[in-house]
């Protein structure tokens, strides 16, 4: 060990013992100078202002602070001031500007679109809603099978009466969309509710085997 490692240890050693102590005298000239300090600060600032500038800009590049702005931007009072403040920056826009920026965010929003987590959003969006409207419909037709009286909605379908859904298809009404036309046409009771089950075997063989094993056992019953 050379002199000056030997000193460097010392003053280590008497900073870590005597750290209160030091800290509570940092304390008291930062207080006693304070105005020299930030005048010294001040300078310091003006004359190593690029090389601020410079770390700042490589800062705001870093995916630490994108982040950190990501986090802070999600915030509600953030967001709420944050679109406050786009609503009046929009009002003092011009005619062309407006259209300039609304150009813009056209193109923006089809980009985010594309995004994984907004796609995945918006399917879970998408699948609560459409629950949603395809169950008030089974409930309005009663909300089990018309056949078996299966009430789990995963089982159950809507099922038109007289299996005439193939004109239905021709004019653009899916299994998909049919919850919505019989909403829109005042629930006709051309549909019924059916579980899966039941309605595959209605549309295969034409009738249920609940159906037929029922009507056997009454005809023999007869
Ligand atoms: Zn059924
Ligand atoms: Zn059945």
């Amino acid at each position: 060990m050379n002199t000056t490692e030997a000193r460097q240890t010392i003053q280590k050693r008497y900073r870590e013992k005597n750290k209160e102590r030091l800290a509570a005298k940092a304390k008291e000239y930062r207080r006693n100078n304070r105005e020299r300090l930030l005048a010294y600060a001040r300078e310091y600032r003006e004359q190593h202002r690029e090389e601020a500038v410079a770390y700042q800009r490589k800062y705001n590049q870093s995916e630490a602070h994108k982040e950190a702005l990501k986090q802070y931007r999600q915030k509600p009072e953030v967001r709420a001031k944050e679109s406050a403040a786009q609503i009046a920056r929009y009002h003092a826009m011009t005619p062309e500007q407006k259209a300039a920026w609304t150009a813009q965010k056209v193109v923006y929003n089809r980009e985010r679109r594309k995004s994984p987590e907004v796609k995945e959003a918006h399917r879970q969006w998408h699948k609560g809603w459409y629950r949603l409207a395809r169950e008030e419909v089974i409930q309005h037709y009663g909300g089990k099978c018309s056949c078996c009286g299966e009430t789990q909605y995963e089982f159950l379908s809507l099922d038109h009466v007289n299996n005439d859904g193939h004109k239905h298809k021709k004019v653009g009404v899916t299994a998909h969309t049919l919850h919505q036309w019989a909403k829109n046409n005042g629930y006709p009771d051309t549909l019924q509710v059916l579980c899966y089950n039941c309605n595959c075997a209605k549309g295969v063989y034409g009738a249920c085997p609940h159906q037929t094993t029922n009507k056997l056992m009454v005809d023999v019953g007869e």
